[in-house]
């Protein structure tokens, strides 16, 4: 399949076209259509593998443009350095299109994170205890996530983020679509899956 074959609107396109991706690699071949389709999947790809762009092309676009102010997509990631990475893919391809995202962690005072939530977010990356943080000092309005996605899950446990994540679940929609992307399958994972995902694809590359 080529990008052109998942129906991705022209400014999506024409982003990719920027980044000079030629084709889908593996893992977006296999996630991208369970993901624009509305189902849970859960991804086992490596780092390197474009397990990045397999989740944030079809979230811009399911967003597709910017609306009200609160976030309707939340992204988590273990470390900031992946959650700086996860926003650099989301500007790159959302770049002809009017959606903010916002990026939060720890480490530094919350002052400009906080003024960037309140110009309006639509796609909010975060580490979850900043995200826990901002949320209990009522920062955040959960109210329109529709999207919800852990990466790098495996990690995520390795940290002992597993009583934070179940926290988020519990002030999030119930509703909603869910993904979950790991490089290995532990049991932890496995756990943290079958609390986080309904009836989920299962896409391995
Ligand atoms: P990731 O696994 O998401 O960290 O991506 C690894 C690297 O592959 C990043 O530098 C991406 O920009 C690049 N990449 C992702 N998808 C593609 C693609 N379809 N074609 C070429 N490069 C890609």
């Amino acid at each position: 399949k080529s990008f052109e074959d998942f129906k991705f609107n022209r400014q999506i396109l024409n982003a990719i076209a920027d980044a000079k991706y030629k084709e889908p690699t593996a893992i977006q071949q296999k996630a991208i259509t369970p993901i624009l389709a509305g189902q849970d999947v859960m991804g086992i790809a490596q780092t390197g593998t474009g397990k990045t762009a397999a989740y944030v092309l079809p979230i811009i676009m399911k967003l597709k443009y910017a609306q009200g102010s609160d976030p309707r997509a939340l992204i988590l990631s273990p470390t900031r350095e992946l959650a700086m990475q996860i926003e650099e893919n989301i500007q790159l391809f959302a770049k002809y299109t009017d959606l903010r995202t916002v990026v939060l962690y720890g480490g530094l005072g919350p002052k400009q994170q906080i003024e960037a939530l309140e110009k309006g977010v639509d796609i909010l990356v975060a580490t979850p205890g900043r995200f826990l943080d901002l949320y209990l000092a009522e920062h955040i309005n959960t109210k329109q996530i529709k999207l919800l996605v852990m990466d790098e899950a495996d990690k995520m446990m390795d940290m002992g983020f597993i009583g934070k994540i179940h926290r988020i679940l519990e002030v999030v929609p119930r509703k909603r679509q869910n993904l979950l992307f790991s490089a290995t399958m532990s049991e932890l994972v496995h756990k943290i899956a079958g609390d986080f995902l309904a009836f989920p694809t299962i896409v391995e590359v």
